[in-house]
């Protein structure tokens, strides 16, 4: 039987994918990362280029860095956190008679974050201990990046050779079955996690040697009808080869990815490694939401734009990530979709489509063609827990944004009655709770699904510690855990039997 065939198949290639001669690193099939550092139009051979901070000189003060993006990010801070210290004293006193607590205004010298109003409270504190090793990882990541080194952990893999089985066990396999530079310190893994993380996430979740499996109890027999649908589309017949020529007749794979931010600006080059990971398929991505970026303007309007400010703090709700470069084929798409928008055809096997609106106001351009065989959805921590902003209940307290009807509220149902898979993720073990207790309290939700993953760690999170302007304290990883849901149905199980049939 297909379904019970794949977990032990995968299983099988995985172990023997490790004896794998690795590929050789042939210096063409890698394209450099240099929209992240570099301004220049045209890259600098990576032996050129003269490191500004050596490797042994990489920890500096907020105020004493030599990169204008820190010292921003250091005065950002000082603006929005409150001392740890005050905060702590005026929690002993009257309501009334409390002073705001001060904000923080002394750099730790360990870690070189500000983190107390003075030198006598950051000395009177203890819990910074907790915290103050991570800061200093972090602060030296942030130098690192910034350092003018080659960075070898950005450079990409080219396509995959089709006789060789990807392993997605964790990233070590991964990079290793796809042929990465071997990353040989953990601040090199916390670099490539963080870039790769979104289109990976998406690509180890979906792909039939997923590590999310029936026997680790991630994919329930439900989702494993759900993913067998998916698969059929994204894989060939079981001996076929998987190639390019393979994509011919076949629909294509459309992901859209809701309430998009940091993933709206990733480079398409980036996200090109998830099509290679499916070398028969064509993916349409459409980034989807408010805060999606959009290309910058042609060079003629610049001119009229606002000046980018150096940098822009991480406040509850991240800012909407800076314009992103157009490419040759970029158009806009303002007169298909209705809403401001544009479309890359990037290369023939990945269409990237982005449209700052709510899902809920392009749904019904979408709702007849919605097809589990070939559609799904990610959502990359939604904050569905989280109160709204804008929406209050009849009370006055804030809804949910599950339930908001200015947030999730009307999109979920929409999803769920597409009966395509839901993704979500959430960037620490509360954060995903909060989003999966939320779905109780939702009155189109609850009730209304069936889980495809159960929740718990993403194996592609990011590694790297993401700190909070407004308090220092407060750390989380990028797509820590990964769960999904779908609508109700007995849709797909009924198909897919009539698939095995004919297939
Ligand atoms: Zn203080
Ligand atoms: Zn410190």
């Amino acid at each position: 039987m297909l379904l019970s065939r794949l977990p032990a198949r995968s299983v099988l290639l995985r172990s023997a994918s490790l004896s794998l001669p690795r590929k050789p690193n042939n210096a063409n099939q890698h394209r450099l990362i240099f929209s992240f550092l570099r301004k220049n139009k045209k890259p600098i051979a990576p032996t050129e280029a003269v490191p500004i901070l050596t490797e042994d000189n990489l920890f500096h003060p907020f105020s004493g860095s030599p990169f204008p993006p820190v010292r921003a990010r250091g005065e950002a801070i000082q603006q929005l956190a409150p001392c740890p210290v005050c905060a702590g004293e005026h929690t002993h006193v009257h309501a009334h008679t409390q002073a705001r607590p001060r904000a923080v205004k002394f750099e730790c010298p360990d870690c070189g974050w500000p983190t107390h109003c003075s030198e006598e409270h950051w000395k009177e504190d203890p819990e910074h201990q907790k915290y103050c090793q991570r800061l200093r990882e972090a602060n030296e990541d942030e130098h690192d990046l910034r350092s003018g080194r080659r960075l070898r952990e950005f450079e990409l893999p080219g396509p995959q050779g089709y006789e060789e089985a990807i392993s997605f066990a964790n990233w070590d396999v991964f990079w290793y079955t796809r042929g990465f530079n071997s990353m040989d310190t953990e601040r090199s893994r916390r670099h490539a996690s963080k870039l790769l993380t979104y289109p990976i996430t998406i690509g180890s979740a979906l792909h039939q040697y997923s590590n999310l499996t029936l026997n680790n109890q991630r994919l329930t027999p439900e989702g494993s009808r759900s993913l067998a649908a998916l698969r059929s589309t994204l894989h060939v017949e079981p001996g076929a080869p998987e190639t390019e020529e393979a994509a011919i007749g076949k629909p294509q794979v459309r992901v859209f990815i809701l309430g998009a931010r940091a993933e709206s600006s990733l480079p398409p080059h980036v996200w090109e490694q998830l099509t290679m990971l499916f070398p028969s398929t064509h993916f349409h991505l459409f980034f989807i939401g408010p805060q999606v970026s959009l290309p910058k303007p042609p060079k003629n309007e610049i001119e009229v734009t606002t000046k980018k400010s150096e940098y822009l703090p991480n406040v509850y709700e991240p800012p909407t990530p800076a314009p992103i470069s157009r490419f040759k084929r970029t158009r806009d798409s303002l007169q298909r979709y209705g809403v401001p928008s544009y479309t890359v055809p990037y290369t023939p096997q990945l269409t990237i489509t982005g449209m700052q609106a709510n899902y809920a106001d392009v749904h019904a351009q979408f709702q007849h063609t919605l097809d589990p065989y070939s559609d799904v959805f990610f959502m990359f921590s939604p904050g569905f827990g989280f109160p709204s902003p804008e929406s209050v209940d009849e009370n006055g307290q804030p809804l949910v944004q599950i339930a908001s009807p200015t947030e999730w509220g009307p999109v979920l149902p929409m999803l769920l009655a597409s009966k395509c898979s839901i993704f979500v993720t959430g960037f620490s073990p509360t954060d995903v709770e909060r989003d999966i207790r939320s779905l109780s309290s939702a009155p189109q939700v609850s009730g209304e699904f069936e889980w495809v993953i159960t929740p718990g760690p993403n194996s592609f999170g990011s590694e790297k510690w993401e700190i909070a302007d407004f308090d220092p304290r407060v750390m989380v990883k990028t797509n820590w855990g990964i769960w999904a849901i779908r609508g109700k149905s007995r849709d797909v199980q009924e198909r897919s039997s009539v698939f095995r049939l004919f297939g």
